[in-house]
């Protein structure tokens, strides 16, 4: 798990207050913790990336979770990037599919199903 801490005296032991937000337990700074350098909370994200999969336009994205389309759109364009970076070696180049069989054994299979 992440750790965080106070932005203003490094201290360790925060609370959790009201709409996503920190408290400091030394200095009692509030304050909302921002994901990749932009305000956006970890359950907005979810909701974002949520429609994002279900392979959704900006627009449905944003009227779905009622945050600004600037956000929407920057986080988007991060996932991307991080999803870009993420693509295995092997998919480089020329790649060939074999036959494969998937599923369960043979001897399993129900026999006369077509
Ligand atoms: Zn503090």
């Amino acid at each position: 798990m992440r750790r965080y801490f106070c932005p203003r005296c490094d201290n360790k032991v925060l609370y959790n207050v009201r709409r996503g937000k920190k408290r400091c337990k030394k200095c009692l700074y509030e304050w909302k913790q921002k994901i990749a350098g932009f305000s956006l909370t970890r359950k907005e994200w979810q909701k974002i990336l949520f429609w994002f999969v279900l392979d959704h336009d900006i627009r449905t994205v944003v009227e779905q979770t009622k945050i600004s389309k600037y956000s929407v759109e920057k986080t988007l364009k991060i996932t991307r990037q991080i999803m870009a970076r993420d693509v295995p070696g092997i998919f480089e180049g020329t790649v060939e599919v074999d036959e494969t069989y998937l599923g369960g054994q043979k001897k399993n299979k129900i026999k006369n199903s077509y």
